[in-house]
């Protein structure tokens, strides 16, 4: 891996793609900094190293020229953030993208306009990308979260530069952490899966069972597993068309020495509503007007137990319905073991989606080994993927 420390940037111009898809409000304020700090340590090692830095990103999925989606409502934060002043360049390339880049002075910051205003940005096009490549004379990629799209701004253009490209910090702590999990993980490995339905975690399922020692499923997915094993699954979310396949995969764990483990209780409510009436029920006998929408306080003790005993722990989808604080418990008690096992020793990965979100709002935030910043990219991860962006960097 071409990493950061191993560059020399004296006098070099980098282009850094960075993820400032940031979320803005109605005064088109940005409400959540997160990535824009994730991006400072490479920011900061490039201007400390006698460099300048270019930052390419894109906001939002703009049809053309939006002026809401403008990069300019982020560069005060960004300045904010970084401890410095940021120039603002109103295009991405061109005649005078070019200039201001080439004007910038040693140890300054400039943002470009957001990369998608051009549809040549997300189609991948190689003249597009050439005029990127202009802006600078070194490349580097921080934004894990597009790092899974072969986009001009975060593949196409980094196969115009040779050696002089690399990863940025975020980016290599990323790829560290997958490699964590899917190459080095410490035996025995665990993989926690939750969220809503079987139907979109196949070829996540099927990649894990290469890996892992244990599998917990959660969340919705339970009880398409429970029905194809002749269980009542009441009113809970199933995909019928999907049982054959849940079979198929118990079958290809225990072939593989894998455990897999369900629930053994839920918490089911009369209604899809955080104010249901709440009642408990054996995870394979849920009557009918009930649905089932968090683990059980078994459950929970269950997997308290088999997440203390392992070493290397994977965290995708919360336990139930997180978002009803009443159906919260079971993603709470996972992410309080999580954080237990963690404090002991071991290495957890929180990604995709759903968990993350789980993760901050629960305030697990510092207590996990790695958060991840991207969803999909994090999710073809681990599916086994070698993702574009990060295939070109190595190349
Ligand atoms: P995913 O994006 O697949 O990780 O799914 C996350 C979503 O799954 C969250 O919005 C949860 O509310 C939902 N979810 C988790 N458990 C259940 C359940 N038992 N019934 C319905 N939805 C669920």
């Amino acid at each position: 891996m071409r990493t950061l420390n191993q560059q020399n940037f004296k006098n070099q111009r980098v282009i850094i793609r960075v993820d400032f898809n940031v979320p803005l409000n109605e005064a088109l304020e940005v409400t959540d900094r997160t990535r824009i700090e994730a991006a400072k340590p490479t920011i900061d090692y490039i201007l400390e190293q006698g460099g300048s830095c270019v930052l390419l990103s894109h906001l939002g999925r703009p049809k053309g020229n939006d002026p809401k989606l403008s990069l300019s409502h982020i560069v005060e934060t960004v300045a904010d953030v970084l401890g410095r002043p940021v120039k603002f360049c109103s295009t991405t390339v061109g005649d005078a993208a070019e200039a201001a880049a080439k004007n910038l002075e040693q140890g300054t910051v400039l943002l470009m306009e957001n990369l998608r205003f051009h549809k040549e940005e997300t189609a991948g096009d190689i003249l597009f990308s050439e005029k990127l490549a202009r802006l600078g004379t070194f490349y580097v990629n921080d934004a894990f979260g597009t790092a899974h799209r072969a986009h001009a701004s975060t593949t196409i253009i980094a196969n115009l530069f040779k050696d002089n490209k690399c990863f940025g910090i975020l980016l290599e702590k990323e790829v560290i952490a997958i490699e964590k999990v899917m190459e080095k993980g410490e035996k025995p490995i665990l993989a926690i899966l939750g969220g809503a339905k079987v139907s979109s975690k196949i070829t996540i399922i099927e990649s894990l069972l290469e890996k892992v020692d244990h599998l917990i499923i959660g969340g919705g997915m339970v009880y398409t597993f429970t029905k194809a094993l002749g269980g009542q699954v009441g009113n809970s979310i199933c995909e019928p068309d999907y049982c054959d396949y849940a079979l198929e995969l118990l079958e290809k764990a225990k072939t593989k020495g894998v455990e897999i483990h369900l629930p053994v209780d839920v918490l089911a409510g009369d209604d899809f509503s955080n104010d249901a009436t709440q009642k408990t029920f054996d995870v394979m006998n849920i009557p009918d007007g009930w649905e089932a929408m968090d683990a059980g306080p078994e459950s929970q003790v269950l997997f308290h137990n088999l997440i203390l005993k392992c070493k290397t722990i994977l965290w995708n989808g919360p336990m139930g319905v997180f978002e009803f604080s009443n159906f919260s418990k079971g993603t709470i008690a996972a992410g309080d073991s999580i954080a237990e096992a963690t404090q002991a020793g071991a290495f957890s990965l929180v990604g995709g989606g759903d968990s993350v979100a789980a993760v901050k709002q629960f305030g697990f935030e510092n207590k996990m080994s790695y958060i991840s910043t991207g969803g999909g990219a994090m999710l073809e991860s681990l599916e086994g993927k070698i993702l574009p962006g990060i295939a070109a960097l190595n190349e």
